[in-house]
């Protein structure tokens, strides 16, 4: 499943980025994720606690935030959010979460209506921040 494959992209980059430091100094791990990315949070987070098991940082926690979807429209250069679209109903909502690639069909700018704008945040899952322990053997 979807979930499954980015949560072990998830995974796979939070072990990269460990490189060269002591793995269990590992507290917390921050993951954005898109507004727009049709992913079932309560599922991507017991895909992460199941494959962390696996890993010598598995008592790291991780915390999922939402980043909010930003639109910037090539036309008249002005910036809005998926809450400020007009025009859309629930279901047109829930389609465009559910395909992002959708929006375009559905969105054009509030400001002046074209359909030429750009998806300039809240798309895909990214690693926001690591926290690490600095004390003890850590430090
Ligand atoms: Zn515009």
């Amino acid at each position: 499943m979807h979930e499954w494959a980015l949560a072990d992209a998830v995974i796979e980059a939070t072990s990269s980025a460990l490189a060269g430091r002591n793995p269990s100094c590992l507290r917390g791990v921050t993951v954005t994720v898109g507004e727009l990315q049709a992913i079932d949070h309560e599922i991507f987070s017991f895909a992460l606690r199941t494959l962390l098991e696996e890993r010598p940082f598995r008592t790291a926690e991780y915390h999922l935030e939402t980043e909010p979807a930003r639109f910037l429209c090539v036309s008249c250069e002005k910036e809005w959010s998926f809450a400020e679209t007009r025009n859309l109903d629930d279901q047109t909502r829930e389609a465009i979460h559910f395909l992002p690639e959708a929006a375009h069909a559905f969105i054009r700018c509030p400001f002046c209506r074209s359909p030429d704008y750009r998806v300039q945040k809240g798309r895909g899952v990214s690693i926001a921040s690591l926290t690490l322990d600095s004390s003890g053997s850590c430090a």
